[in-house]
Formats: structure tokens, sequence, C-alpha cells
């Protein structure tokens, strides 16, 4: 019998102030801090915590933000702390290392590496003692608004029975399901940027010493890059993203596929020479989207469920994590003043583009020479490599002079490429070629 078939079972406490989909970072911080406030909040998410996330690398915007929800301590016992990234590039000879405590504002020198399981089962849970009703394995089929009235949300327990929801709000936070974005036909694939990726976890890799222990590699490679994050059990979680083009050439197994493209990359294959692969490998199709909007009446959409852009710059729970809060103050206001509720979301749209903008506009740019040689031969004249540890940093959203730095950057980035014309466009042709017969599906190992 097809879900909506089922009849319905109406429930006490069926009609909450707002009901989230999704208990990932974005789901679970926007009830936690919804709950404070003292809104009836109800969190649904389809399986169980603790449940298997790729995105392990965190960056050090996000520990203010754990603070403001009162889990920073929670967090530093599951975290492997980070105090950089090292970019490994094929078209030079050493590698760079970029420290966050030398950003504009050196006050935030590190994050972590997290197993996620561990840390949205840590931020689930403090949502739950904060006051949300958590419901696990309830399922989110499909979302009505019907006008002048309380949406309706459908849902479906793991036995088959249908729950129904009358909130006054809803947030969507069901990351890459992207739900309300697929039922309302807006989800657009990024023409920008195409890519997909193979993951997975080893032991017994090299592993850097001291201070540079946590840090995350990066690795460029002929056909993308591959991250390598090194894991507080003494694990290390590699994968590689790279261009459609060369995932369609795959003429083997998805394992097998790794492994070859790992020896296409020989300083990371050296780091791994010894390791041991113990999970499997998990392929996921090309990801870069944005939905065309990310609220309309009576709901929002939060983190992935709005946008997903390449995660080089680990910016994923971190972005998602900002729109948790940005997103709580509009519902609150649009509980609170109806009336303004048009231009309160429309202020939410754009503070929502705001990080993903700043982010997307170095990652299209990652492939080009001039980008490359500002990554790999940093200078911090004018302050450049400051302003590049701040972005990498996730400082996007707070008082440091960002915009103005990075008009700077920006300016320099193009008079070196006009400076390296022929090298530019050539990177620019390539590119082009790459993004072209984007076809690959999600693959299950
Ligand atoms: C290959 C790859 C590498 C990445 N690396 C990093 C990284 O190093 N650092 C980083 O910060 N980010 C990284 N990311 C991105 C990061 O994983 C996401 O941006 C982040 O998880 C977004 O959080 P979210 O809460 O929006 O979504 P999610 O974490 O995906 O949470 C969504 C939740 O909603 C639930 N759900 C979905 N549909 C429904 C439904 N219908 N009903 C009920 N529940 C539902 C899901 O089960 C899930 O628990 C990476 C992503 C990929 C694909």
């Amino acid at each position: 019998m097809a879900y909506n078939e089922i009849p319905a079972r109406q429930e006490a406490g069926a009609s909450p102030d707002v009901l989230v989909v999704g208990g990932g970072p974005a789901g679970s911080t926007i009830s936690t801090l919804l709950a404070e406030r003292g809104y009836d909040v109800v969190l649904l998410e389809k399986s169980h915590h603790p449940r298997f996330h790729i995105g392990e690398s965190l960056l050090p915007m996000n520990l203010p933000l754990f603070d403001r929800l009162g889990v920073s301590e929670q967090v530093a016992s599951i975290g492997m702390i980070k105090y950089g990234a090292e970019f490994v590039s094929p078209d030079h000879d050493e590698t760079s290392l970029f420290e966050f405590g030398q950003a504009l504002d050196k006050s935030f020198p590190y994050s972590y590496e997290v197993r996620r399981s561990e840390l949205d089962e840590i931020l689930f849970k403090n949502a739950i003692a904060k006051g949300a009703r958590a419901h696990e394995g309830c399922d989110v089929k499909r979302i009505e608004f019907p006008p002048g009235a309380r949406a309706r949300v459908v849902s479906q327990l793991e036995d088959g029975q249908i729950r129904e929801w009358h909130p006054r709000f809803v947030v969507d936070a069901s990351g890459r399901d992207t739900l309300l974005a697929n039922q309302f036909g807006i989800k657009r694939r990024n023409r920008k940027h195409a890519s997909a990726s193979v993951f997975g976890h080893f032991t017994g890799a090299e592993r850097r010493t001291g201070n540079q222990e946590g840090n995350i590699s990066l690795f460029w490679f002929e056909h993308g890059w591959f991250w390598y994050i090194p894991l507080r059990d003494g694990s290390v979680s590699v994968g590689v993203v790279c261009w459609p083009y060369y995932m369609k050439s795959r003429k083997t197994g998805v394992e097998q596929f790794f492994f070859d493209t790992i020896a296409l990359c020989p300083p990371l294959a050296a780091r791994l020479q010894a390791a041991k692969l113990v999970s499997p490998v998990t392929a996921t199709g090309n990801f870069s989207y944005a939905s065309e909007r990310c609220s309309g009446p009576k709901h929002i959409m939060i983190g992935d469920a709005f946008a997903f852009i390449d995660p080089v710059f680990s910016s994923g729970v971190l972005l998602a994590m900002n729109s948790a809060f940005s997103g709580a103050d509009a519902v609150d206001e649009c509980l609170k003043n109806p009336a303004t509720a048009t231009r309160t979301l429309k202020e939410f749209d754009q503070t929502s583009r705001y990080g993903l903008k700043i982010f997307s506009w170095i990652i299209y740019r990652m492939t080009t020479p001039a980008m490359r040689n500002m990554f790999m031969r940093p200078s911090n004249k004018f302050r450049l490599q400051e302003t590049l540890l701040s972005v990498l940093a996730g400082d996007l959203y707070r008082d440091t002079p960002i915009r103005s730095r990075l008009l700077i950057f920006k300016i320099v980035y193009y008079l070196m490429s006009i400076r390296m014309l022929g090298k530019s466009y050539g990177a620019w042709r390539r590119r082009k070629h790459s993004i072209k017969n984007i076809a690959f599906e999600s693959t299950a190992p």
C-alpha cells in the first residue's frame, strides 16, 4: 500500500509551533535555538543516531557556535584538534601549510576533525535536552501549505504507520535529500561546478606528528582533489572529489576504482602505503546544487536542504549551522510578526547566500594557475594570506573586515591572471571541458 493510502494517525502534540525535518547539524541546531526561546518544536529524523555521515573536518568558526549551543566540552571530547590545512599540488615542489592562528583575527587558532556519527548525535541529544520533541525513524513524505491554514506534514514511521502534523512553521533541514526543493521542483544543478566523490576509511596510514597531526591535507591531482582527514581514534578518512568525465571512465568496481585513483596521486599513495581499508567504499554523484529560493510562506530551507557546494574548504557543517542560527531568528520573527514575514524571509535569503557566494568564488577559480599560486606560494603582501586564512577559518559573519580584504584579494587575483594570460585561458578551457557531460548518479558501494 502506498503511504498516501494508509490512514493517518492524529495524536496530542501534533500541532507544534515549528516542525523541523532532519536531525543533522542544521536541524538539531535550529531545534535547540527555537526550543530555548520557548517554542514547541518537533524534530523528525528518518534514521537513528548515531548514524554515519561524511563531512568530518570542521572550521574554527564552528567553535563559537558550539559554545552558544552549550556543547563545546562534548565536542572537544570527540574531536581531533586541527590547527590548519596542508595543500599538496603536482605542479609545485613544496607543500603549503595554512595555520588558522595566522588569520586576520588570531583568536580562533584551531578546530576539530570529528566522526560525524558522534558530532551529530551530540547536537541531536542537545536539542532534546533543550526541549525539542524528537522522533527518530520518522520519514517525512510530503508537506502541504494550504492558504490561510497551518502546514500539513505527512510522515511515515518504520512500522509503516502514517503520522500527520500541523505546525505553524516548517523548517526543511533534510540535507542532500532536499525534500521541499524536490517537491517544489526548484532544485538546480550548479552549472559552474560539478563533481562527484568516492571515499573510505583507513587504519595504519602515515600521520603527521605534533601540532600538525590533526591537520587536513588536500592533494590536487589531474582529475580533481583528495582529502585526508586524521581522526582521533588513529584512523583517517580519505576521499576523492573529481570531475564527472573521470567518474564516467570507471570500468571496475567502486573499491578498485578508488584504489586506482589513489595511485594517480603519488604523495597520497605514499601516505597510504601501509594502510588498510576498514570501511566500505562509497560513491556519491554530482553534488553541487542550489534551490531557487530558501524560503516561502511558512517555511525555510537550511543547510544542504537549500544548497551544497564543493567540500574542498570543509565549509558544509559551518554553513549549515550558520543558516540554522539565522534561520532561528527568521522563524522567531515570522511567528511573532506575521505581517512582516515577507521582508524577514527576504533578509534570511540574502544571509543564506552570502557565505555560499564567498566560498564559491574561490572554488570556481581553484583550477586557475593564479589561484593555485595564491595557495601554493602564499604571500602576506596586502594581508592576502591572512585574508585567505580567515575565509578558510569560516570567519565571514563577524566584525572581521573580510569584505574589504576580499576585494583586495580579488583585484590581486585578476591582475595575476592577466599577467599569466595564456595559462589562465588554457585553465579556463580545461575547466569548461571538465564541467561538460555530467551524468554520474549515486552509486552503492
Ligand atoms: C563527499 C563530501 C565531503 C564533505 N566533507 C565535509 C567536510 O569535511 N566538512 C564539512 O563541514 N562538510 C563536509 N561536507 C558537507 C557536510 O556533510 C554537509 O554540508 C552537512 O552535513 C550539512 O548538514 P545538514 O544538517 O544540512 O544535512 P545532513 O547532515 O545531511 O542532515 C540531514 C538529516 O536529515 C535527515 N532526513 C533527510 N530526509 C528526511 C526526511 N524526509 N524525513 C526525516 N529526516 C530526513 C537525514 O537522515 C539526515 O540525518 C561534505 C559533503 C560531502 C558529500
